[in-house]
């Protein structure tokens, strides 16, 4: 998530959702209607028909993606704020094109005077953004192309072409200024760096899109190939850094008391206060020289380090595969000032234990997390940079969300630039299930209607019905944030609902078998459920993320029938969501009878639901719950 998204939610909130009730009605069998196929835009099928991709879902007999091995050596001397770096990376190409002209993504150069950018720049945002000192191809050096107007990515000739199945070797000598200014990176403060999307790297190529030119504007968020990290930060004496995977020489740079309590920490269900405010003051943490640490990642996306003089350390661990008994450790950095962060490593632990072993039900695949205090209320692969909240509630539900971006979109390898959706939602929706957890389903439901839906469900404008398959990177405001989070956390909780859990962990576990440490696409996930549910489900696809529309039933009559009643619902919005009919019955009882979104398989605009009672219906009303219906004027039926 990031905190801009969390926008216009503060309005209406319906709290409290209506008993549902299990119903003895069996939805319409999906497989007894007519089989449509998806759209595919052309650059999709041509990568289906290139059997890179499969259409039962799996990767094709041709999958292929490409990864690099990084080694940087990065020096930030605060409060110094030039950050320089020297990178060398080894390119693996495993697709069968030769590769002429690849491309260098810059982010930082966002920071650029002029670079195209969703939102304004203060003058503390403002830099010279990334400097390339030196770039060499295979040890020779050669001139970097970039110049005054290159913003966030940049092409480069190479001087012999990439072959298939071959490598090449590239080096870079760079440095840049930390922005005064922190958002989803920056200055913290003046002695506390957070850097993240700040080394130069090979962009995306992939069997859909070939090479990856999206700029870079503070909105959509990333788009990474696995790659294999060893990076080393060299920071004056007294200061800490935290940074993903293993830190190599923890010996080397912590004092012998603090370095113990770091080990004990590993294996602790407890809180560890590694280095507290008295420490860090008393300069009793590091070695009193300047120090390297030594940071080693595999098959990750991404690397960001955090480094402070003053911020404070905890740490504890949790199980997070019961047959295993695997430990991840979970630390936080952060400011003694901050109340709510003296609870992060139980929260941290909390979220791994409950994300590993309910939704989404597997492993946490990392071997520690980190909760940084900053602005960003963003993801990281292992890392987390939440601000500082008054309301602890609050404060573990975001770090919840960012928690469990984890599996989606770091675990699963997804493009969150065009289909952001495919992380995004899946959040969101472990958000809420880990919020019924925590907090019961009526305040969980009333808080996520608040924050997830009610601004797209009240809103009339065109642009918040546009479709979820539309690409991320063609979105801005609202659409973007709706489309992205609520709609699609919908979507992925009404097919919970319409499976069942036993059917719905079988495909969400099927579909993240299959893909995990690749580069799934919305067509690998439809095709997947559809496949190992044995279910025809593009009627739920089409209704949920290819058609335009919005959240509207309608009941439109009640019927008495030999056992009961048949209840007549329009679907007015045109999404498949699923509807409990209340029945409010002449004795003063009422009854809740739950319709799940198979009622639209066979008709996705009209229904007939066959009640059996022996009661007679005085009225009833349709409730849709979380997924909050745009006009409930129409949701109701009264005998005359
Ligand atoms: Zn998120």
């Amino acid at each position: 998530m990031d905190l801009r998204m969390r926008l216009h939610a503060l309005g209406l909130v319906i709290v409290g959702a209506a008993a549902c009730a299990p119903t003895p009605k069996v939805a319409p069998t999906p497989s007894t209607t007519a089989a449509t196929s998806l759209y595919m835009p052309r650059n999709i099928a041509k990568a289906f028909r290139n059997g890179t991709r499969s259409p039962d879902g799996r990767p094709g007999p041709k999958y292929w993606q490409n990864r690099g091995r990084y080694d940087i050596a990065i020096t930030a001397l605060p409060p110094d704020r030039t950050v320089r770096g020297s990178e060398e990376i080894t390119y693996y190409n495993n697709s069968p094109d030769t590769l002429r002209n690849p491309v260098i993504k810059l982010f930082l150069n966002i920071h650029k005077p002029g670079a195209p950018r969703m939102g304004g720049a203060s003058a503390d945002y403002l830099t010279d953004g990334v400097t390339i000192e030196s770039f060499a191809v295979n040890g020779s050096n050669v001139a970097w192309p970039g110049g005054a107007r290159t913003y966030t990515w940049q092409r480069f000739p190479l001087p012999t072409p990439l072959l298939p199945h071959d490598s090449v070797h590239l080096s870079f000598k760079w440095h840049y200024p930390i922005s005064l200014e922190s958002g989803r990176e920056g200055m913290l403060d003046s002695t506390t760096y957070f850097l993240a999307y700040f080394y130069p790297r090979v962009a995306v190529f992939d069997d859909y899109d070939g090479w990856d030119t999206m700029n870079f504007t503070d909105m959509q968020e990333f788009y990474s190939d696995f790659n294999d990290y060893d990076v080393s930060i060299t920071v004056p004496a007294n200061f800490v850094v935290w940074g993903p995977g293993t830190l190599l020489n923890a010996a080397d740079v912590l004092q012998p008391a603090i370095l113990d309590r770091f080990n004990r920490s590993m294996t602790s269900d407890q809180t560890i206060n590694i280095a507290t405010r008295a420490d860090m003051a008393a300069k009793r943490v590091t070695k009193q020289s300047r120090n390297t640490w030594r940071f080693r990642a595999r098959d990750i996306p991404d690397m960001a380090f955090n480094l402070s003089d003053h911020y404070v350390w905890d740490g504890g661990s949790v199980i997070v595969d019961s047959a295993t008994r695997r430990r991840s450790s979970v630390q936080a950095s952060y400011n003694d000032t901050a109340a709510d962060y003296h609870h992060m490593v139980q929260y941290g632990r909390h979220s791994l234990e409950w994300l590993s072993s309910n939704w989404p039900g597997v492993p946490y695949p990392f071997e520690k997390t980190t909760v940084v205090q900053g602005t960003a209320d963003m993801e990281y692969p292992m890392f987390v940079n939440d601000e500082a909240f008054p309301d602890t509630v609050f404060a573990r539900f975001v770090v919840e969300h960012e928690i469990a971006h984890s599996w989606f979109p770091f675990y699963m390898g997804i493009n969150e630039t065009r289909y952001a959706y495919m992380d995004e939602g899946w959040a969101t929706a472990f958000e809420y299930l880990i919020g019924v957890s925590d907090l019961g389903a009526d305040r969980a439901g009333g808080f996520f209607k608040q924050f997830r839906v009610s601004g797209w469900a009240g809103n009339p404008s065109s642009l918040e019905d546009l479709p979820i398959i539309t690409p991320t990177d063609a979105l801005t405001g609202a659409a973007y944030g709706d489309n992205s989070y609520g709609k699609p956390a919908l979507a992925y909780l009404a097919l919970k609902d319409m499976l069942g859990d036993t059917q719905f962990r079988a495909a969400l576990h099927g579909f993240m078998d299959r893909w995990h440490g690749k580069h799934p696409i919305p067509w690998d996930f439809f095709n997947s459920v559809n496949n190992i549910t044995g279910q025809n489900l593009n009627w739920y696809w089409n209704g949920w993320f290819f058609d335009p529309g919005n959240i509207d039933v309608a009941l439109l009559a009640v019927e008495k029938t030999g056992n009961g009643y048949d209840v007549h619902i329009a679907n007015v919005g045109g999404k498949p969501v699923p509807v409990d009919i209340v029945a409010r019955f002449t004795d003063g009882t009422t009854q809740t009878f739950h319709q799940t979104a198979g009622i639209w398989a066979r008709d996705p605009k009209h229904t007939i639901v066959s009640l059996a009672t022996s009661k007679t219906i005085q009225s009833a009303t349709l409730d849709t719950g979380i997924w909050v219906d745009a006009d409930s004027t129409n949701n109701t039926w009264s005998a005359k």
